[in-house]
């Protein structure tokens, strides 16, 4: 996708925008009846029986005398980018559904909140109006070749937001590919593709490799499928100025029946999407290249499918994993955590300065939080404090929970080294992040992303599409933070 940007400083009149069918106003408080086509836009407020200053809370879209169709929104200083988000998503969701060739974006206030205002609708009209394809004959294609500026000259060309549409629309293309067409066989394929084109160090320990190294935790969860595909991928991203070294890790279950603990049709439905968490890790890869941040990535991804079958792992199995921890198998729907655990100690080995993993892991966190907001736990409490301003910055709100070391108690087996998980309940997702941190190496500072919102229907913050691709923004903000550390 390339979309053609023209950037003028001064504002649009009526004459210009009428070369347009499509409007975007980014307004302040202080407009009112200065700018163009406010007279409709007042026959339209008054017709609802509302004021100008309904538009900081509901965007308000008219048709215009030329046949055209402009949207109008304020967007004050104080919102935070989750509201700004939210509310061009509202603004532009007419317009993107008409899939424009050409939008004309107008930006209206002071210096600050232009370049603020006009990043942000860049962001929202860019990232909705990608075509993620489909099967379907009438799939929708973009259109949208060039956006125009109105009322802003910035200092920049947008580039490091066309990095974090980029990585957004790998990462949702890559989640909602059915199951069927992303096998781990084919999702190795991809990433081999994708590494050639993006210049990444690619590497991967097959099934056979990893039974060799005993990774057995890995090995019970990959055991189970007909070919044994599964893998875990390690990508390395190096900067010539390397000034952090830094891990990000993805659960990339293809496919997740539950195993023997099988899912009900209600919850099976949907399950190609639990390899989100190494799509929002490929994005986050992507865009960090794209912007060439000066960093290590070392991305590993733990590709497998969790099926039922006669060499499937099963409840009361107890499997050795790489670190030499043996654990005692208690629900083979909690494959995540068990594919997580070997990566993990394969991360830590390298002694990165932080760790990150993505993973759609618990239906706890969505208990806890929704699917609104995505929860996050660490086992350094100022990372986690970082990670909440980080989601705040990039409009992903993230919520932390403790990481407290009583909670191994709930994980004491009487023949092994550590349960699996527990059958009672009683905060899951804090006892999967306990887990896991047991097989984390040299002490590495970790944060673990439990991604309860990578999907909701109707939307959520800047994305339109019900698969978000929440993540990929935080995760970028993540490694800004801790180059600067
Ligand atoms: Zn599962």
């Amino acid at each position: 996708m390339s979309i053609k940007l023209i950037q003028n400083a001064a504002n649009a009149d009526e004459n210009v925008l009428n070369r347009y069918q499509h409007a975007l106003f980014a307004l302040t408080e202080n407009e009112d009846k200065s700018i163009p086509f406010a007279q409709i836009l007042a026959t339209k407020l008054s017709r609802i029986k509302k004021e100008y200053k309904y538009l900081g809370k509901s965007p308000v879209t008219v048709d215009l005398p030329n046949g055209g169709l402009a949207s109008f929104v304020i967007l004050n200083e104080s919102l935070t980018p989750f509201q700004r988000h939210t509310l061009l998503r509202k603004a532009t969701k007419q317009i993107i559904d008409e899939q424009p060739e050409k939008i004309a974006l107008c930006i209206y206030g002071n210096e600050d909140i232009r370049n603020i205002n006009a990043c942000a609708a860049y962001y929202v009209l860019t990232v909705n109006s990608a075509a993620i394809s489909n099967r379907k004959k009438s799939a929708p294609i973009s259109n949208l070749n060039q956006i125009d500026i109105f009322g802003y000259q910035a200092a920049h060309d947008y580039g490091l937001i066309d990095a974090r549409v980029a990585g957004n629309i790998l990462c949702r293309q890559l989640t909602t590919t059915p199951p069927n067409d992303l096998t781990p066989a084919i999702y190795r394929e991809k990433i081999r593709t994708l590494a050639k084109e993006s210049g990444w160090r690619h590497e991967e320990y097959d099934m056979l490799k990893l039974k060799e190294m005993g990774a057995g935790a890995f090995v019970a969860v990959g055991q189970g499928s007909d070919p044994q595909d599964a893998a875990i991928i390690h990508l390395t991203y190096q900067a010539e100025l390397e000034k952090k070294h830094i891990a990000i890790i993805g659960k990339g279950i293809c496919f997740d029946t539950g195993g023997h603990n099988l899912k009900p049709a209600k919850y099976m439905l949907g399950m190609h999407e639990d390899m989100n968490g190494s799509a929002v890790a490929l994005g986050i890869l992507l865009a960090a290249t794209k912007m060439k941040l000066p960093i290590k990535i070392d991305c590993w991804l733990a590709i497998a499918q969790n099926h039922i079958s006669p060499t499937a792992y099963k409840q009361n199995d107890i499997v050795t994993a790489l670190n030499g921890m043996s654990i005692e198998i208690v629900h083979t729907d909690a494959e995540g955590r068990m594919v997580l655990a070997d990566t993990l100690t394969l991360a830590s080995r390298q002694k990165p300065n932080y760790i990150i993993d993505f993973a759609t892991l618990t239906g706890s966190m969505i208990t806890a939080l929704g699917d609104r907001i995505s929860g996050v736990i660490s086992n350094r409490t100022e990372l986690a404090c970082k990670a909440v301003c980080a989601g705040n910055k990039a409009g992903e709100r993230i919520v932390a929970f403790p990481y407290e070391e009583d909670f191994d108690s709930d994980l004491e087996s009487d023949v092994a080294d550590i349960k699996q998980c527990t059958l009672e309940g009683g905060g899951d997702h804090i006892h999967a992040a306990r887990f896991l941190g047991k097989f984390i190496e040299n002490d590495i500072s970790w944060l673990h992303t439990d991604l309860s919102s990578a999907n909701r229907k109707g939307g959520l913050g800047a994305i339109e599409a019900d698969t978000n691709g929440f993540g990929v923004g935080f995760g970028v903000e993540m490694l800004k933070l801790l180059i600067e550390d």
